[in-house]
């Protein structure tokens, strides 16, 4: 057939407009690419439900592909691998680069924490013949989402000898799983009068953990009794270690794919463990990179990234201090020409709820990874805001590598909005910009994402250490 020719203004809108692309119409041939490539992030994620297991999963990864613990006291030549565990919740890997360390740093920061509900210090109780764990969320949640939906038990416990056990139960074939019950649509009228935030309240997020007592009529509470009995025969714990723990209740649903097409998939923890992976693998696969790769999966992101696991702290600065020590350069002068992405998610378009967003500036999913210029609320309000010529540097290393991206901004102005770690990377005169994937149902149970998106990612952030 005869290609029809263009008119003068096709070839004009052409040369002059830019709209990203449809991936799959655009590349249909990257679908494969990105099925293949989400095999290994399904696992990722069925591995890593909290930031602990992120950690492990993640060094039994690096260890694999021959990356050692740092030692700021050793000296390491281009393409050496280390890698260093902060307090067995935040992850830095480095690949050194063939370019001296006072050209500066490629940080590719994603964190690996999740909302979840924790547990309360004292979580044990019995009500009316049932036994429960009190719960405290951590991170934005939406709390009516958590009700009636099944939740596994992930954490670690420190006991009094000072040794350690790490309890999971509700991920393994034949594991029991919990709950936290709702009303009956029955009995919920006055329940539905609610405002939704108020549909499940935080006192109400209590989970059910047991429904048959301890046969002994002299104790006191035989419920909880029987609980902790069955806690202290699989962990030798008491309720006391239960102080001395850090207990996360996630969903205790698998990654899997969705929809007929299989084009996306549907998983707890999205946010951010989508960048940690992505990024994860691009620093693995890194060889010789030019710059020194520091890749960091980090804690407390979803709680403003506060304690001494999250980027407010100086973890990652001592890091950085450490490593341009090793080089005799002072880590100022690597700091101030070095560039990070923040590797965070942003929200999806959803055609359900148009309203809150502005779509021309919105993500959407399958248009590939999103590049983020500012965060923040009301006027930017606490948003990194990337320069200009950052921009260009992170659009022209993505367009020479062929990489599907797009621009997202969260929600309408004045709707809302959120934060991620950039702006606490360019405190220390880091360029720093966000990137990331779009998500759907951001911070529910169950998060959507779409392969194609997450490939575009991976494809950023190997195109970035190049
Ligand atoms: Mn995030
Ligand atoms: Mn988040």
């Amino acid at each position: 057939m005869m290609e029809k020719k263009k008119t003068e203004g096709q070839e004009l809108a052409e040369a002059l407009l830019w709209k990203d692309p449809h991936i799959a119409k655009d590349a249909p041939e990257q679908i494969e690419e990105a099925r293949a490539f989400c095999e290994g992030y399904k696992k990722f994620l069925d591995k890593g439900k909290t930031e602990r297991e992120c950690v492990r999963y993640a060094v039994a990864l690096l260890e694999e592909k021959g990356y050692k613990p740092f030692d700021e006291a050793a000296s390491y030549a281009p393409g050496d691998k280390v890698y260093l565990v902060k307090r067995g919740k935040s992850l830095i890997a480095t690949t050194f680069g063939t370019e001296p360390i006072e050209k500066g740093v490629r940080i590719n920061g994603a964190h690996i924490d999740s909302p979840r509900l924790d547990l309360k210090p004292a979580p044990l109780y019995e009500k009316d013949e049932l036994a429960y764990f009190k719960t405290h969320y951590y991170g934005g949640i939406r709390k009516y989402q958590w009700g009636a939906t099944p939740l596994a038990i992930h954490g670690v416990a420190v006991k009094k000898d000072g040794t350690s056990v790490d309890i999971c139960i509700g991920e393994k074939e034949g594991d029991p799983v919990f709950c936290i019950t709702d009303l009956l649509p029955h009995l919920a009228a006055k329940q539905n009068e609610r405002p939704l935030k108020e549909g499940l309240r935080g006192e109400e997020l209590n989970l059910v953990i047991g429904s048959v007592p301890y046969l002994d009529e002299e104790v006191k509470e035989p419920f909880k009794l029987l609980a902790m009995q069955l806690l202290n025969e699989q962990y030798k714990i008491t309720e006391k270690d239960l102080v001395r723990a850090e207990i996360e209740i996630v969903p205790a649903v698998k990654a899997v794919d969705v929809g007929l097409d299989r084009s996306m998939i549907g998983a707890y923890g999205q946010d951010d463990r989508v960048c940690a992976y992505t990024a994860l693998m691009a620093e693995i696969e890194a060889e010789n990179p030019a710059h020194t790769t520091v890749t960091v999966l980090t804690d407390k992101e979803e709680i403003g990234s506060e304690g001494n696991t999250g980027l407010d702290s100086d973890y990652l600065l001592h890091y950085i201090e450490d490593l341009a020590a090793i080089f005799g350069v002072p880590a100022r002068k690597v700091l101030r020409v070095s560039t990070c992405l923040s590797s965070d998610v942003n929200a999806a378009f959803d055609p359900t709820f148009p309203d809150v967003f502005e779509k021309q500036n919105a993500c959407q999913i399958n248009h590939g990874c999103v590049l983020t210029k500012y965060t923040g609320a009301r006027g930017k309000s606490s948003s990194n805001d990337a320069s200009a010529e950052l921009m260009a540097q992170v659009i022209h290393i993505l367009d020479e590598e062929g990489v599907y991206w797009q621009t997202g901004e969260m929600g309408k102005v004045d709707e809302g909005g959120g934060g991620t770690i950039a702006k606490l990377v360019a405190r220390m005169e880091i360029e720093t910009v966000d990137l990331g994937v779009p998500i759907l149902s951001m911070h529910a149970p169950f998060e959507l994402a779409s392969k194609l998106d997450i490939l575009s990612a991976y494809k950023a952030f190997k195109a970035f250490y190049r």
